[in-house]
């Protein structure tokens, strides 16, 4: 069969490259390995943070776009994909003092707020610094984006195939691939990538990828206390303060947001066992949980400690946290989303898409960068 564009991988990023591709007048088909709406990968449940927490100058114009694209697919969709329920970001002021004036030179509105006016703000969480806190932020409804993006992707003509695995990739030219799969071969032009976990699996020998870690993460999803609380729950991002023995039992920065019925997630960030994702056991690390427990513990006084049900999901990071955005030869690849990814989507299908176009992605995204 010929197509103009092979999309492989129907996770966030492999629907955003078909709808950009689709988009373009271009003839596009998805090939996910599993059925819709799985959970073995790293798009799946309902909630991501959207958070404008960046003074990266690349990632702040990427979620900025993002956000424009976002309202996009909303309306076009007639699907709500953000709540902005502003973010709260503490720990690390000094960290913190870069993002705001990022934010300054961008347009972007954050303020500093004391600990104290945090806390009668916000009275599920507790603050022990200055807290930054960004209005235009909040969570991305993860399951109805997904939605949206092969809603509107197929009635612009794209054609998405699941439970049909990719075998193998072939290059037959500089404008020229061929994709395989059980039972079918795809002649196309280009091969959009965006492979997740299996990224290295698929495209190993193929072109010169760097290392890529997949850990297998393992957030909580936290009981209210007093479900009214949900009503006034920021996303928020909290770091460990260096040298300060009450934080020693952190494994790593804390990130989590408000999942409307099913309570607060809470998670560590990318710092799971590593794991083959064909060979996963999807149950939490117990002395990870336990250390979570005690954050929310000591942290989220508005949820129960002990009632939480944890969720597994896959990381697949660069060395460096950037993502992989890059071309070589018919062959376009995206992978590399190192934990936060989800809210950049639409932006991400769109730099995807361009650069099977031949218009390439900006440096930081190179291969070779990263
Ligand atoms: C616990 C957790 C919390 C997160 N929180 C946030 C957050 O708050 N904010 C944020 O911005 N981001 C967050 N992220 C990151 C974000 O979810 C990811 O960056 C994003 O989902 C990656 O999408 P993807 O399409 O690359 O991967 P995936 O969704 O894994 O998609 C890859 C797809 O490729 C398919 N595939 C692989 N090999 C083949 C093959 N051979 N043939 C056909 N199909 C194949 C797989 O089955 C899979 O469906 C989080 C991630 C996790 C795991």
């Amino acid at each position: 069969m010929q197509v103009d564009v092979v999309v492989v991988g129907g996770g966030a990023m492999g629907s955003a490259a078909a709808l950009s591709v689709a988009r373009n007048g271009q003839s596009v088909v998805l090939l996910e390995q599993f059925e819709a709406g799985h959970h073995l990968g790293a798009s799946h449940g309902a909630t991501r943070n959207f958070n404008l927490a960046y003074s990266e100058p690349t990632y702040l114009e990427m979620v900025q776009e993002a956000r424009t694209l976002w309202d996009e697919l909303a309306a076009e969709s007639g699907l709500q994909l953000l709540d902005l329920v502003g973010l709260v970001n503490h720990g690390r002021v000094d960290l913190l003092r870069g993002v705001h004036s990022a934010h300054r030179s961008l347009g972007i509105s954050s303020e500093f707020l004391p600990a104290e006016e945090a806390e009668a703000r916000w009275k599920g969480m507790r603050f022990r610094s200055e807290v930054l806190y960004v209005p235009s932020s909040g969570r991305v409804r993860a399951d109805q984006a997904l939605a949206a993006l092969r809603l509107v992707a197929e009635r612009l003509g794209a054609r998405f195939c699941y439970s049909t695995p990719v075998r193998d990739i072939v290059v037959a030219g500089a404008d020229s691939v061929v994709v395989v799969t059980d039972r079918t071969e795809y002649r196309a032009r280009r091969v959009i990538v965006t492979a997740g976990a299996w990224s290295w699996k698929l495209l190993a020998g193929i072109l010169p990828l760097p290392p890529l870690t997949v850990t297998q993460e393992q957030p909580a999803h936290f009981r209210l206390l007093e479900p009214d609380m949900a009503r006034n729950w920021p996303s928020f991002n909290h770091a460990p303060e260096p040298g300060v023995p009450e934080d020693s039992y952190w494994y790593s920065p804390v990130y989590g947001m408000l999942t409307p019925g099913e309570g607060v997630k809470a998670g560590w960030h990318g710092v799971g066992p590593v794991v083959d994702p064909d060979r996963r056991n999807f149950l939490p690390e117990p002395a990870q949980l336990e250390a979570l427990r005690r954050y929310a513990r000591e942290w989220l006084p508005g949820v129960d400690p002990d009632a939480c049900v944890p969720i597994s999901c896959t990381y697949t990071s660069t060395a460096t946290g950037n993502f992989i955005l890059d071309r070589f030869g018919p062959v376009v690849v995206g992978a590399g989303f190192s934990g936060h990814g989800f809210k950049f989507t639409p932006a991400v299908g769109r730099v995807l898409a361009d650069l099977a176009d031949g218009t390439p992605a900006p440096a930081l995204f190179a291969a070779a960068a990263n």
